[in-house]
């Protein structure tokens, strides 16, 4: 689909895309795009399942894969609790864990059964280990989002039809795009109001990815240097110094 007539040229890679399409106030995009890669599971709490993408430096796998996101205004929320997209993230993961079977396995569906509501019966082969379950992927995800994800997935279908290949298939769920929080800093780099604390990265809402993460790692270095700088050890405590 995406080199033509040129596919299978020896000069050519494994080809990448990307999507997105606006829907009312929400945005679906791929993210992460894989070419000649797999999909993995990458959780890290107990009872809760999200997937990411990788490939190897060979990109040989042939698959390509790249997660679908809906983006979600803060507004959705309609809350004041700084933690309620986390809330949302962790009620996600819980699902995808329950719908897999509760033994990792991943629930997945095809991408013509999910545009048009139907169960898979039996699922196109997938190199996602330990391996997947047929799933009704709508279910796991609020209304309004998986609303949009099937209109914006249908759109994209129609833009370009061969997407819709019937061994396209849908995993859930990737849940880790961007941070859910924000942890405060200030221009100084530290948090305005615990002294010596230096938010920095992905976790704190600063970054996306691995370069801008380090770059920012560095910087969050930079401005700890300075503020030692200024009053020396004495602005650490004697327990910090020590450490
Ligand atoms: C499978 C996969 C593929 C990816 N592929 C890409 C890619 O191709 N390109 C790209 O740009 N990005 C990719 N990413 C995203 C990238 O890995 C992250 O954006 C990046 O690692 C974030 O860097 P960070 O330093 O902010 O956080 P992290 O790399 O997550 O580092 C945080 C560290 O803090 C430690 N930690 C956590 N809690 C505590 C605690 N309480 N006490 C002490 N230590 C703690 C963790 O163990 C970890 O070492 C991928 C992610 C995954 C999971």
């Amino acid at each position: 689909m995406q080199y033509g007539r040129a596919v299978g040229h020896p000069a050519l890679g494994p080809a990448s895309y990307r999507l997105s399409i606006r829907e009312g106030k929400h945005s679906v995009y791929s993210f992460c795009m894989c070419p000649g890669g797999t999909v993995i599971p990458t959780p890290t709490e107990e009872k809760a399942l999200c997937t990411n993408g990788m490939s190897n430096s060979s990109r040989d796998s042939g698959e390509a894969n790249a997660a679908m996101v809906v983006s979600i205004p803060a507004e959705r929320f309609g809350s004041q609790d700084a933690m309620a997209a986390v809330a949302l993230q962790r009620q996600l993961e819980r699902a995808a864990y329950a719908a897999g079977g509760g033994d990792h396995h991943a629930p997945a569906q095809s991408l013509k059964d999910f545009l048009q509501g139907e169960t898979t019966q039996k699922l196109p082969t997938c190199r996602y280990r330990p391996g997947l379950k047929s799933a009704n992927l709508a279910r796991l995800l609020p209304d309004d989002l998986s609303r949009t994800l099937r209109q914006g997935l249908g759109h994209l279908c129609q833009r370009m039809p061969a997407l819709a290949h019937p061994e396209a298939l849908l995993i859930g769920v990737e849940t880790r795009t961007s941070s859910p929080v924000r942890i405060l800093r200030g221009d100084d780099g530290a948090h305005p109001d615990a002294a010596g604390l230096f938010p920095a990265g992905e976790g704190a809402g600063y970054a996306g990815g691995i370069t801008s993460s380090a770059v920012d790692g560095i910087r969050a270095a930079d401005a700890l240097v300075s503020w030692l700088a200024k009053d020396g050890s004495s602005r650490l405590s004697p327990s910090a110094s020590r450490g």
